[in-house]
């Protein structure tokens, strides 16, 4: 197995691995400790390079199975053994954690509103969109939700992450709207993301340490999916970037 150093430290951009699998048919390498997120949750994969002495190797692709992370390599790959440096993509893999952040400050706030859950979304780096169920949403909603949302990531809520046992988890409240029970049932940990006062869910994927980092957002569109289904698409502006 992979340890997962990006789903308990987020702003780590390098690390030092060794390759403990070579897969030369389809391209990839098994690492033993990674920052690359391999995707899922809606937040792309991250992209990067390892370094293993003078040789430098482009990673296009990180996936996960049962064995691991495996990075997919552009070209000739790493000895199986061999000791790499690995280093992020980082002004992306940031602006993904910008992005993915936002996401969830949205769920927060059409949740305030409507008491409707999520039912779908995706992300590229510094735009979002996220499906709801809002039977009740009118014209004026759209400037009031955009004010709402940029409201709330000014109060600059720290984002705490932590991990429930499923039992418990299965039995929170506030994880049962974010579907918490359709999680796969081999998984007897649930990682939670916590924006303090605001969201909470159950996620895989990498966020900033407060809403004040996403900096300023604008809906792009609040597109009508019929039936009462509401499609939401922003993008971020300013940043109060740090990082
Ligand atoms: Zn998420």
């Amino acid at each position: 197995m992979t340890e997962r150093i990006y789903a308990t430290q987020a702003y780590e951009r390098s690390m030092t691995a060794n390759v403990i699998e070579v897969d030369d048919d389809q391209g990839k390498v098994l690492l033993d400790r990674t920052v690359f997120y391999p995707g899922g949750g809606g937040q792309p994969h991250d992209l990067g390079t390892l370094e293993a002495g003078e040789k430098r190797f482009d990673v296009v692709r990180v996936t996960q199975d049962a064995d691991g992370v495996w990075h997919w390599i552009d070209g000739p790959l790493p000895d199986r053994g061999a000791e790499v440096v690995g280093e992020l993509d980082w002004d992306r893999r940031y602006l993904l954690m910008r992005t993915h952040t936002a996401m969830h400050t949205l769920c927060g706030v059409i949740w305030e509103r409507f008491r409707s859950p999520v039912t779908g979304g995706n992300m590229t780096p510094g735009e979002g969109r996220l499906d709801f169920e809002i039977p009740q949403w009118t014209p004026e909603d759209r400037p009031e939700v955009e004010a709402e949302f940029n409201r709330q990531l000014s109060m600059d809520y720290p984002i705490e992450v932590s991990f429930l046992d499923r039992a418990d988890a299965d039995m929170d409240p506030s994880l049962i709207r974010t579907k918490v029970s359709l999680l796969p049932a081999s998984l007897s940990v649930v990682r939670v993301i916590d924006i303090v006062g605001l969201d909470r869910q159950a996620d895989g994927g990498t966020h900033v340490a407060s809403t004040g980092e996403v900096g300023t957002v604008r809906i792009t569109k609040a597109e009508s999916k019929g039936k009462g289904f509401r499609r939401i698409r922003f993008v971020l502006e300013g940043a109060a970037a740090r990082g």
